[in-house]
């Protein structure tokens, strides 16, 4: 696969990314280090013409008087990142049918590079994190649900419309717990951080210090949480044969809790040939995103239009 080398001496790449909470941006050399960050809370209900002036706001705020080589921008899917129209974001109201990649260029005065936010996250890791050097591998996020992004043969798989790696919503169980896309069974249903906190009425931080103090529920809780995140992590093995699975999100700050659990589970569930990739966690923490949304600015080769 061909490569062009990122160059730290080049202007650096002004990286936003829109979450449902807050938006955030980073001004980020070409060697992945971040030069300078600021965020903002996402005025999430009050329609796309307040988050736009939000994000574009935060932007030059982070860019101030530096020269930038270009601006990458992660959101929040379903987001068809080949024509970059928003197809109704969830977490944010009014994008629906919305030119989010118009609207930017014009108010950037140039091309904004957009990707959806976990493929983003997975690019970051792949280039400046605990994937550097792996040209297969699957980065999940987990947080409130569970989000996804594909390395194959040293490209980001982006499928028809550049939403593929919703991998939160593969089932595990017919007729199972209501996922918050509408249907029943799906991963995210019972290993995300909301689905902790509907299975044991505390939110996912309070189980998890509760499991560092020693509570025996709480270490139930944990143990199961990590079975269910094996249980999903074992079928993304057997789909995507990487070489390694890194893990993101809010979850991973209870990664030393569950890694073992994991980890167990593979290797009782995984067939033979799969038992030996290693389950690792995230290397940026909440910069993932913002780390490859900076990456496609200076790699065309990442980039999905
Ligand atoms: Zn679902």
């Amino acid at each position: 696969v061909a490569r062009i080398a990122l160059n730290p001496a080049r202007a650096p790449a002004l990286a936003i990314d829109l979450g449902g909470t807050q938006i955030r941006a980073a001004v980020i050399d070409g060697g992945g280090k971040i030069i300078n960050r600021e965020a903002m809370p996402t005025p999430a209900a009050e329609g796309p013409t307040a988050v736009i002036a939000a994000l574009v706001e935060t932007g030059m705020r982070a860019k101030g008087k530096m020269t930038i080589s270009g601006v990458g921008l992660a959101s929040p899917g379903p987001l068809n990142t080949r024509t970059r129209i928003a197809l109704g974001l969830p977490t944010i109201k009014g994008f629906d049918d919305f030119a989010l990649g118009e609207t930017l260029d014009a108010h950037f005065g140039q091309t904004v590079r957009v990707e959806n936010d976990a493929i983003a996250a997975a690019i970051g890791e792949w280039r400046f994190g605990a994937g550097r050097g792996c040209d297969d591998l699957v980065y999940i996020t987990v947080s409130t649900g569970i989000g996804g992004g594909v390395i194959a043969g040293g490209r980001a798989l982006r499928g028809r419309s550049g939403m593929a790696g919703h991998l939160g919503h593969m089932a595990i169980e017919q007729n199972g717990e209501a996922c918050l896309c509408g249907r029943k069974g799906c991963w995210e249903a019972y290993a995300s951080g909301y689905a902790i906190a509907r299975r044991t009425g505390r939110t996912a931080a309070d189980v998890f210090k509760a499991a560092r103090a020693g509570e025996a529920a709480a270490l139930a809780h944990a143990a199961a949480e990590a079975r269910y995140l094996g249980i999903g992590i074992v079928s993304l093995l057997h789909a995507f044969d990487p070489e390694r699975i890194i893990i993101g999100g809010g979850i991973a700050d209870a990664f030393d809790l569950l890694h073992d659990g994991i980890t167990a589970t593979i290797t009782t569930d995984a067939m033979p040939a799969f038992r030996d990739v290693p389950v690792v966690k995230a290397e940026n923490a909440g910069n993932s995103g913002l780390l490859g949304a900076a990456a496609l600015v200076f790699d065309q080769s990442l980039r999905p239009d």
